[in-house]
């Protein structure tokens, strides 16, 4: 092996997904481990750096070809130094040494960023952002991320918690609780868990509904995001209701984004991006009502297209930034 690769590492609650790419981004190997969280998540960066060695072994490849390590990590981080500073589905104590203990275990150079910071890399680097300099990204998953890139740089902020995008105040006073410790954020309404709970709560609340979703509901015993999706499809009043209540703030925040910093693209990944046209023609028509004109011209909502591979792929882009 003669041309250099670079390791990305995209760290979950549960699995590990980690991949070898060459230094264009194309990924040339990838493979996932579980995320070992026992005595305090000690385990969490051995196992990476094993796993590394076990795939050289595997492939007859020499570790002085690898570059160095690339890493999305769940939660607030603090770019320069690789500390974690805190982490709701890890074991590690508050202010992790994560990029030291990484680089203790491997001998290799080790950049890591927030997960979802990876992910507006990746999309820019190789995904739907192909060629856009200045990039909102926005993950609709079990919660919501965000990554801002403005001329090819992540905007990072004074403690690295810029692009905190999910928690952005959508529902100043009586919104749910969010996570974070606040209430009324983004993620409340425009996650999967938020949609599910907006769903829930409608469900409930209007006895005399008696349509496709509460079908699904009694069949169940729950709902589920794409339930509200196909449902709505099919013309279900209190789902389009729901997707009416989502798109409307969702739409909203990305047109604020959009006054704020006019970036090229606004890249929408994460599962519930998958939604398609019943979602995002109402989320575009709200960014059209709420977008100061000249944004609205020249701003563009556009969804992800590396899926999963996003995170791996960012957080290669992690390693070519210094190289
Ligand atoms: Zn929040």
């Amino acid at each position: 092996m003669t041309e250099k690769w670079v390791v990305g590492v995209d760290l979950g609650g549960t699995t590990t997904k980690i991949a070898f790419l060459n230094t264009t981004g194309d990924i040339l190997h990838k493979w996932e481990i579980p995320t070992d969280n026992r005595e305090d998540g000690k385990y969490i960066t051995i196992n990476i750096g094993e796993a590394i060695e076990q795939k050289l072994q595997e492939l007859g490849q020499s570790k002085a070809n690898l570059l160095g390590i690339g890493m999305g990590a769940p939660g607030p981080v603090d770019y320069t130094n690789g500390i974690i500073y805190n982490v709701v589905n890890l074991a590690w104590e508050d202010n992790y040494p994560l990029k030291a203990k990484l680089e203790q275990v491997t001998s290799l150079p080790v950049y890591i960023d927030n997960d979802a910071n990876c992910a507006a890399l990746g999309e820019m680097w190789r995904g739907a952002g192909a060629g856009a300099k200045d990039l909102v990204c926005v993950t609709l998953g079990t919660g919501v991320g965000g990554g801002v890139i403005a001329n090819g740089k992540i905007v990072q902020g004074i403690s690295g918690a810029a692009g905190e995008i999910g928690h952005i105040t959508v529902i100043p006073e009586g919104g749910a609780p969010c996570n974070c410790g606040k209430t009324g954020c983004l993620e409340t309404v425009a996650s999967a868990t938020g949609i599910v709970r907006l769903a829930t709560q409608k469900l409930n609340g209007e006895p005399e509904y008696q349509g496709k979703l509460m079908e699904v509901f009694k069949n169940k015993g729950k709902v589920e995001a794409k339930d509200v999706f196909d449902c709505a499809r099919e013309g279900d009043s209190l789902s389009l209701a729901v997707i009416d209540e989502v798109a409307f703030h969702l739409g909203l925040v990305l047109a604020n984004l959009g006054n704020s910093l006019n970036p090229e693209k606004i890249v929408l990944g994460g599962g519930v991006s998958k939604a398609g046209a019943i979602l995002l023609d109402k989320v575009q028509a709200n960014f059209d009502r709420f977008a100061f004109s000249r944004v609205k011209d020249s701003t563009k909502i556009s969804i992800a297209i590396l899926g999963n591979d996003a995170g791996v792929i960012g957080a290669a882009c992690l390693v070519m930034n210094e190289n």
